[in-house]
């Protein structure tokens, strides 16, 4: 098992002052913090922040989203070199608050994932199904899908040194997390998928849990087989809780 990884992914919270606040306790609490890599996912306006008072420390920083394409007329969009300019070097592809709420395909998600790569970006790709999948027993065929239009059309290789986020829809900001068990035979089954056509690139991608993901369940789920590490939404807005998290992963 390699370095575990926690990311912090701040959604739409933050302003300029309570950000300085707040990565200043990440920057003061976790520059001891050692064999775990830190990464924290602020909304656009805040990479030059970010990227400020990041640099030349041991915590790393990323975007929530990027634009398909590389240039051109897309009112609104942000690039992934718009991204990398600031010194980024991760990037949340596919989280399912925006697949739902912007209609976001799979197809756009995989041109995302190559889009990210080719700029240097680590895409960190979310993947996951609802509670009503879940029920019905075809987790593993949802997530095979999604993880299915990126290997058919790009191939399984793209996956090395990438990083995929398995989130429950259902687990997500509800308090309610997976269950270590299940979270790991998700992990397993991502990582087996990948190993099928490709054991180097299953071997050195990472696979975090995300989904409610607090100081006290992290213990149990950072510790099964394939789990690299943790996403954390909501408890990456507190300092100490965060660094709680760094700290079990650690
Ligand atoms: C997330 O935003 O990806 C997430 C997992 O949020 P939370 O930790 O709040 O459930």
């Amino acid at each position: 098992m390699g370095k575990k990884l926690v990311v912090a992914n701040w959604k739409m919270h933050g302003n300029m002052a309570e950000n300085k606040r707040l990565l200043q306790a990440y920057i003061n609490q976790l520059s001891s913090l050692k064999n775990t890599d830190v990464v924290v996912c602020v909304p656009y306006p805040y990479l030059a922040q970010a990227q400020s008072m990041l640099q030349n420390t041991n915590i790393a920083w990323g975007a929530q989203n990027l634009s398909k394409d590389a240039v051109g007329a897309h009112t609104g969009e942000v690039s992934a070199a718009m991204i990398k300019d600031f010194g980024a070097s991760y990037v949340i592809i596919g989280h399912s608050e925006r697949a739902t709420a912007y209609c976001e395909s799979d197809e756009n998600i995989a041109t995302k994932f190559v889009q990210a790569q080719a700029h240097g970006l680590t895409p960190i790709l979310c993947v996951g199904e609802t509670l009503i999948e879940r029920e019905a027993g075809v987790m593993q065929m949802v997530v095979g899908k999604q993880l299915d239009t990126i290997i058919s059309t790009y191939g399984a290789a793209v996956f090395a040194k990438s990083v995929v986020s398995y989130e429950p829809i259902w687990a997500i900001g509800t308090g309610l997390a997976a269950s270590s068990d299940q979270a790991q035979s998700m992990h397993e089954f991502i990582r087996g998928k990948v190993a099928m056509l490709d054991k180097e690139a299953a071997a050195s991608m990472k696979i975090l849990y995300g989904g409610s993901v607090n100081p006290q369940n992290a213990v149990q789920l950072f510790v099964m087989q394939d789990i690299d590490g943790g996403l954390v939404g909501k408890c990456s807005l507190n300092a100490q809780e965060f660094e709680q998290i760094c700290r079990v992963a650690a």
